[in-house]
């Protein structure tokens, strides 16, 4: 006799990043990881939903209808997920029906924030993600290490790394893994931890096999401390390239939103730089509200003064500088008409990047400044979402 079919929640191999955040997150542990894929284990899994909201990219909202649910073992080897097998007549009449519309309510409270099933621009590169995993990870050696703030109590980093023959094929707006050294109380080898790339996809130097990265010590934190004291010539364990729908489009003519905050300008420098390198001081679609506590606390804050406003427009914003404490959501406001106008154009991408924080107060904003033009924010949202023109990496 042939099973029932049944729901089955699965993850998207080639659009997760390996943040381990659902696994983390999920309190019957019925989430699990390989040296290559983090699967959802089906005779654990019950439904509840907790790890959907916390992905940044979506990869965990993928769902099945099987006779068999795919094993763990299957999927620790899956490189894309594999498609909806057709049932035939009695998928119909199993009650399927009734749960997928519980799910769909379910999953709709999830993504009620501004995370939600992410789509890369149509323009964009194909990413290549998974080249590097725990098992196989590569070595990277450090070629150069600078500090990017002023502020003792906000230590950033900027940390060229080399691969020398070991292909890094990243695009902007990707991540890639480190595997701090060491194990964790039970003797466990530790998790990377997620760093986007600042550089473009030629290399830091351009043509050179090197990407960098911009890190925030955190205190305490294990991975920030570890890169942050770094020296020249130093080995680094590198996982990845993650990441396949945070990408910026290639066509020269889209206009990119950039909102973000301390670490968050990562993979927006990234964006600049390409640009700059492409179509150079002809692009002019660019702009950028980029929020931190002071100048002296803003990453590339000498570097970006030196960046032409004719390829980038700056907005920067500052929360703890003199009396006048202002969010980028503030400038936003303040400056309602031109992104209402940006808003408005069907070749703007809007890209949100920075600490989790910072998504409320800018969702406000740009709901604000939706219902300037007439516009409802969550439906116009949703639609450039669906047309890979919404990006949001929050962490
Ligand atoms: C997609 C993505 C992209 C990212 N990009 C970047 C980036 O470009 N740059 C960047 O800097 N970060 C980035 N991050 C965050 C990064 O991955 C790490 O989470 C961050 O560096 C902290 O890792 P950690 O190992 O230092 O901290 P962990 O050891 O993992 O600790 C986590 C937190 O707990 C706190 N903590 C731990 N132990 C203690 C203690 N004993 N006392 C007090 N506090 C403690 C730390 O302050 C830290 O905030 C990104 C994350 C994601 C998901």
């Amino acid at each position: 006799m042939m099973n029932k079919p049944l729901k089955q929640h699965l993850i998207d191999p080639e659009i997760c990043i390996r943040c381990y955040t659902c696994e983390m997150t999920c309190p019957i542990e019925a989430i699990t990881h390989n040296d290559d894929n983090v699967v959802v284990d089906p005779d654990k899994c019950n439904f509840c939903m907790d790890c959907i909201p916390v992905c940044p990219t979506g990869s965990i909202d993928e769902w099945r209808v099987v006779r068999e649910p795919y094993s763990l073992d299957a999927q620790f080897g899956w490189v894309e997920l594999p498609e909806q097998e057709d049932l035939g007549a009695d998928e119909a009449d199993t009650g399927l029906e009734a749960l997928d519309e519980a799910m769909a309510a379910l999953l709709a409270e999830a993504h009620a924030g501004a995370g939600g099933k992410a789509k890369a621009p149509a323009s964009a590169a194909k990413a290549t993600v998974n080249l590097y995993t725990l098992g196989k990870p590569a070595t990277a050696k450090v070629t150069g290490i600078v500090p990017l703030t002023k502020d003792p109590g906000h230590d950033v980093r900027h940390i060229i790394l080399d691969f020398a023959g070991q292909p890094m094929p990243v695009l902007e707006g990707q991540s890639i893994g480190i595997i701090p050294p060491g194990a964790d109380a039970e003797g466990k080898p530790h998790l990377p931890r997620l760093y986007s790339v600042s550089s473009p996809r030629d290399g830091e130097r351009p043509n050179y096999n090197n990407v960098s990265l911009t890190v925030k010590r955190e205190t305490g934190g294990l991975c920030s401390n570890y890169l942050c004291d770094l020296k020249v010539g130093d080995e680094v364990r590198v996982t990845g390239p993650f990441g396949a729908t945070f990408l910026m489009p290639d066509d020269p003519e889209a206009r990119l939103l950039m909102i973000c905050t301390g670490t968050g300008s990562a993979p927006m420098r990234a964006f600049t730089m390409r640009r700059q390198r492409t179509v150079g001081g002809k692009s002019g679609g660019m702009v950028m509200f980029f929020g931190a506590r002071t100048p002296d606390a803003l990453p590339y804050f000498g570097p970006l003064k030196k960046v032409p406003e004719a390829l980038l427009e700056q907005h920067l914003v500052y929360s703890r500088q003199g009396d006048a404490k202002e969010y980028v959501q503030d400038r936003m406001r303040a400056e309602e008409e031109r992104v209402a106008e940006l808003l408005q154009d069907l070749k703007t991408h809007v890209y949100i990047c920075g600490l989790r924080g910072m998504e409320e107060g800018v969702e406000k904003a740009l709901t604000n400044i939706a219902e300037s033009i007439g516009q409802q924010w969550t439906a116009l949202r949703d639609a450039m979402r669906d047309e890979g023109r919404y990006h949001v990496e929050t962490y």
